[in-house]
């Protein structure tokens, strides 16, 4: 495949036989390619910014080397901040996976959930402090996290963290480590304008690794788009997934209000639906995500909330119900499936007016996005 690197093991890259007991376990036989590209150079104590497709293994391309280097007597160590709160727990969750046999702990510091829990699991040890910036920036201002030794900081999804929307906390918080610290940064889609933004927060012999090729796409994506008119886009849906008898799907709505709409109009029909968008509770996206990891849901609609970074190996199929206006996002929507080498299925709607948008992603991506039409498909009432 066009992700594994079969010619190394995690053996040669040098980490230690804790870590290696945990590869063992979770059944990681070689080391991807962004993997086996980016362990030494963090190893050998560089800056490094990683640009990799969706699903190709960066959170354990960053967490390893941080594991193997890190010191069980250090609290506060290691620093990962990531764009959403479902996020943070799922790279939390890995880390600690990967760190099951050393002496490092992990703590998961996210908004809406209960301060006191998150400050009792720093007292437990909370050598890598993972979380969202505005939870992590509010206990930092009430002085229960401290970056005074920080060694290692890291950034996933770092486009999106430099985005408007974040850049300032982003500033903030890594003002406050010290400045001989490994910044780490990763993603799927590093354009220029962001490496340079980025390298201000990095060493001036900062590497920029990547392994993207010419697609930002993954080749085991079957990426198709139907032209629809917009008032026939629920029909469509509910055709699609009738026709195609996806395992698990999840669809993007431009808005929180179609997310709403589209998940009523399945119910309706039968289909076994839940939905998300950051206008839920935290207690309800939490149980809408396990729902999902647990399978017990068939099919997701979601706001760009859930297009970076999750990775659930079972969805088989993603929806552009609403095509995204940024081409970036287009990426990161489709890269929740195909996920570790996997197959998956990406559908974009097409309205009229949006040829051109589709030319632009295709343009970006450097994906071929195939027409699809089906004949036997009618329109519902207006
Ligand atoms: P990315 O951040 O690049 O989108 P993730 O870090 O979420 O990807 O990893 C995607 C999936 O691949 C995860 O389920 C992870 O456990 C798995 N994975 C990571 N590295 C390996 C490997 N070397 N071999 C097999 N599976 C891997
Ligand atoms: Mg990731």
């Amino acid at each position: 495949s066009d992700l594994f690197d079969e010619s190394v093991r995690f053996a040669d890259l040098g980490l230690n036989d804790r870590i290696l007991a945990a590869l063992d376990r979770k059944g990681f036989e070689h080391p991807t390619l962004i993997q086996a590209q980016l362990i030494p150079p963090i190893l050998n104590g560089k800056d490094v910014m990683g640009q990799a497709k969706t699903g190709s293994g960066k959170t354990a391309a960053f967490a390893l080397p941080i594991l193997h280097l890190a010191d069980p007597d250090i609290p506060m160590q290691a620093l990962v901040l990531a764009p959403t709160r479902e996020l943070a727990v799922q790279v939390a969750g890995e880390i600690e996976k990967l760190a099951e046999d050393t002496d490092i702990k992990v703590s998961c510091i996210i908004g809406g959930e209960s301060m006191r829990k998150q400050k009792k699991s720093m007292e437990a040890g909370g050598h890598i402090i993972v979380g969202t910036p505005g939870r992590v920036m509010d206990l930092q201002n009430r002085r229960e996290l401290s970056f005074d030794r920080i060694r290692f900081a890291v950034l996933d999804e770092v486009d999106r963290m430099l985005d408007i929307g974040f850049r300032d906390d982003i500033r903030q918080i890594l003002k406050t480590c010290p400045t001989d610290r490994q910044t780490i940064f990763v993603s799927a889609t590093i354009s220029g304008e962001i490496e340079r933004l980025g390298r201000q927060f990095m060493k001036e012999d900062a590497e920029k690794v990547e392994t993207v090729g010419s697609s930002l796409t993954v080749s085991m994506v079957d990426q198709k788009y139907l032209s629809v008119e917009p008032w026939d886009k629920r029909t469509m849906l509910l055709y699609l997934i009738r026709k195609e008898e996806p395992e698990t799907t999840v669809v993007f709505c431009k808005t929180k209000a179609t997310v709403h709409k589209v998940t009523q109009y399945l119910r309706d029909k039968g289909v076994s639906v839940r939905e998300i968008h950051g206008d839920l509770h935290q207690t309800k996206r939490t149980r809408v995500m396990n729902a999902l990891r647990q399978k017990q849901v068939d099919v997701l609609i979601a706001s760009d909330l859930a297009a970076r970074g999750l990775d659930i190996d079972h969805i088989t199929d993603v929806v552009n119900y609403d095509l995204p206006e940024d081409p970036e996002v287009y990426v990161h929507r489709i890269g929740r499936t195909a996920r570790a080498g996997r197959r998956g299925r990406a559908w974009s709607f097409v309205t009229p007016e949006e040829g051109q948008r589709l030319t632009e992603i295709e343009k970006l991506s450097g994906a071929l996005i195939e027409a699809v039409f089906y004949e036997d498909f009618e329109p519902g009432p207006i």
